[in-house]
This record gives C-alpha cells, structure tokens and sequence, in this order.
C-alpha cells in the first residue's frame, strides 16, 4: 500500500542520508525501533545514548512520510484548546503547549550542537481566519493563550501586516521554527552513538513474544532479539494488525517555483484556520509550500485521480490569497502523505494496550514532529519507571 505519492520537495536534494546496510546476521539489543522516518530517527538519536539500540527501516531513511512534511513546527495543536477540552483538561493543554515550546527549544540546542545542516530557523507563526465564524473561536484561543501567559497579539482588518485579508488572526513571534524534515533526519541517524546497529532495506515481517521480550523476524529471515520494541512505522502498521489506532488522513502539498522579490512579515508560518484549512511557508530557496485539503481515508489512502483534483484546487486558492502570483508562477513540485490524528492531538507515544513490551511512537497530527521532540523524553522515562506528567496524555491506550 503506498503512503505517500508525487515528488516530495525535501528529499529531492543531492544531500541524501548515508547508506546503511540491511541486516546479514542475527543480532541482540536492548530496545527495537522499527521505522526510520522523522520519528525512528529522533528516537534513536536520544535513547542510543542510554539504552543498547537497533535502528531498523524497511527501505531508504527519511524518505516516507517524513519527506512529505511541510515542517512547521508551531506549539499549538491542530484544534483549538476550547475543543480539546473534550479531551484534556485546561491544565493539560496548557502543559501541552509549554511543551512545545520547550520542543523547540531542544531543536535549538541539537543544531547549535551539531550545526544547521537542515535549514533550521526559529519562525513566528500565524494563525488566522478571513471568515467572520471562525473569527469568534480565534479570539477565544487568544484569550485562552493571553490567560495563561503565552506570548501573543492579535491582528485583525486594521493593524494586518499581511498582503491578504484577514478578520482575525494570532501572531506568535516565538512561537516556532522550520527545518528540512529529511536533512534534520539525516543529521539525527549520523550524528547518533550506534551505527554499527543501524540497518536499511530490512523489513520486520513478523515479532514473535519470548518470555523476556521479542524475537523480530526479518524479510530476509535473520532474527534480532530485544527486551523492547519502539513502533516507530508511522501510518503503516501493518506489522501490529490493528487498522483503528487513530483518525487517518491525506494531506496533499504544493511548492512553486522560486519567487523573485516576494516575501511577507517576518517569514512567519501561516496556518489559515477557515475550513478546508491551509498551512504555509516560505522555502530558503523562495519558494512558498502550500498544503492542505485534508482527507480522510481508512484502507486504501491514495488516488491518484483524486491527488491532481487536490493539487489544482491548491493552486486555485494559493493565487486567489496572493493575486500578483497568478498567470506567471509555475508549481514545481506536487505530492502527498499520510498523516493522523488523537482525538486530544497528542499522538500515540508510551506502552501500547498490545503488550507491555511493545512501546508506540506515531506522533500524530500537524506538529507531529514536535510531538516526537517531546514524546521521547516520555518513552525515556517509562523504559528508566520514572513518573512523567506527559505519559497520560501522549499514551496510545487513552
Ligand atoms: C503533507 C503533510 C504535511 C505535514 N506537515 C507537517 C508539519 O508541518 N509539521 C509537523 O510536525 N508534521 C507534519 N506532518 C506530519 C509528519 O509528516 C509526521 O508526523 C512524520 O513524518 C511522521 O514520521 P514517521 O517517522 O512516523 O513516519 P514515516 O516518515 O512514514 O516513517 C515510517 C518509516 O517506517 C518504515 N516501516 C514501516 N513498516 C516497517 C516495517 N515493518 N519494518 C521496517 N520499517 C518499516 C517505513 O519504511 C518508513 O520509512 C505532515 C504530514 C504530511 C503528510
């Protein structure tokens, strides 16, 4: 089944992530992760510094749904905090997003630590609506944010910096930063502490349960036994044979050609809150990504059909937002991928209800990354039995 489609605009670069070979023998190790995506990699470079780690991927790096991300990595969560109290309770959502921002903080401290090879920068955000409904539900995250201490202001039709209309709109000046998803893999898989135990081309087709752990069987039949395994596969869980984990969805992206003179305020990350939603960002290369148009799906995720109607569609609204583009800008790049999403937005990351050996890492949702940034702290803490106030929400039996 495939996952994502078209041609993704971060991994079509000619830095590519080293080759590591496929498992030839088998080998014992302490934890597991299957999956090298965005989330296998953060994973293996924190925990390889304390636990003995196999990283496994059943083809190249980076180059699945990571690839496809638009990286914009903000605090908040895809719903606002008024509709996850549902969920969560007010104090949770709140520690959520100080999450986040600590998140990236730590983001920061990885690349002052091993250089900015990923095209990292910190970016104010934008979330905004040019529709009078959603106007009220801005305004009440605003003072939701302002309540608690999160550093915000409001923009409305008078004091809008922007060259689009809008009714309301909340600006973050800190509130995130950017990157290449697949370089910022890249540097995390080089840079980690176990390579000789990192491993592409090798698919887990099976995990057999042991009385101290598991036995996971390669494609090629060789064996590696662990105490733990780290889900790390994404939207692909074939290997669990559960279908029903979380709310799945396509999201579809495009990228122009690079654009001469053309720039907005203080290059912040733009996430228009009217439904269907769209994010957006400037490339360093000038090019604006623009994604979204959402769709749902439960067994077969991509049609190719459907893809080039959400591709046109995107276009459509990208000139409608800024007119002066319209008629003389090429879209270079089209492609979609998999994303999902928790009813609270927090992902599936702790112990899964599979068994107490079998740990889940999906981070889910659109600061999926940033939710992967925090959530290996919380499976730090779980595999050390130490207490952690993130596990109740982050846990995938929630
Ligand atoms: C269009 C789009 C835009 C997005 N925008 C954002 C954004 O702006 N910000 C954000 O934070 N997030 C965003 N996301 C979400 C983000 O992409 C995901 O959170 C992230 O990529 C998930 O990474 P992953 O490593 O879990 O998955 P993947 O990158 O899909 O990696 C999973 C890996 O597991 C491997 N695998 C699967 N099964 C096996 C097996 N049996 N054996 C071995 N290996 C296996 C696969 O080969 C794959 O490489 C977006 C997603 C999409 C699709």
């Amino acid at each position: 089944m495939e996952y994502i489609k078209g041609k993704p605009y971060f991994c079509n670069c000619n830095k590519k992530i080293k080759q590591y070979p496929y498992l030839k023998r088998d080998i014992e190790c302490e934890l597991l992760i299957i999956g090298g995506g965005i989330d296998g990699a953060i994973a293996n470079f924190y925990l390889s510094q304390k636990y003995d780690v196999v990283l496994v991927d059943k083809g190249r790096f980076g180059c699945a749904c990571t690839a496809c991300a638009t990286a914009l990595l903000e605090y908040q969560l895809d719903e606002y905090a008024s509709d996850l109290t549902k969920y969560m309770s007010e104090q949770d959502i709140v520690l959520a997003y100080q999450s986040g921002l600590n998140a990236i903080k730590k983001i920061q401290k990885f690349i002052s630590t091993y250089g900015n090879h990923c095209d990292f920068n910190l970016r104010p955000t934008f979330l905004f609506t040019n529709s009078n409904f959603s106007s009220k539900d801005i305004i009440t995250e605003y003072e939701f944010r302002k309540k608690h201490g999160f550093e915000v202001e409001l923009f409305n039709s008078n004091n809008n910096p922007f060259p689009f209309e809008i009714k309301s709109g909340i600006y973050c000046k800190n509130g995130g930063c950017e990157f290449n998803p697949y370089l910022f893999a890249k540097q995390m898989i080089e840079n980690s502490q176990n390579q000789a135990k990192i491993f592409e081309n090798t698919k887990i087709e099976e995990l057999i349960k042991q009385k101290d752990g598991y036995l996971a069987i390669t494609n090629f039949g060789e064996k590696i036994k662990c105490k733990k395994i780290l889900i790390a596969t994404g939207f692909n869980w074939e290997i669990l044979n559960k279908s029903d984990l979380c709310y799945r969805f396509v999201s579809y992206s495009i990228v122009t050609e690079p654009l001469q003179d053309f720039t907005w305020y203080n290059h912040a990350m733009m996430h228009d809150a009217t439904t269907p939603y769209h994010y957006f960002r400037i490339l360093p290369d000038n090019r604006i990504i623009f994604g979204g148009e959402d769709t749902k799906f439960k067994q077969k995720p991509i049609n190719e059909k459907k893809a080039n109607k959400k591709y046109d569609k995107l276009t459509k609204d990208l000139f409608n937002l800024f007119p002066k583009l319209k008629g003389k800008t090429k879209i270079d790049y089209k492609f979609c991928g998999c994303f999902g999403t928790t009813d609270n937005n927090m992902g599936l990351i702790g112990t899964s209800n599979i068994d107490k050996d079998i740990l889940m890492f999906i981070s889910c949702g659109a600061n999926g990354i940033i939710n992967a940034i925090t959530g290996v702290d919380v499976i730090d803490d779980i595999l050390s039995n130490k207490p952690n106030k993130l596990i109740k929400i982050f846990s995938p039996t929630k």
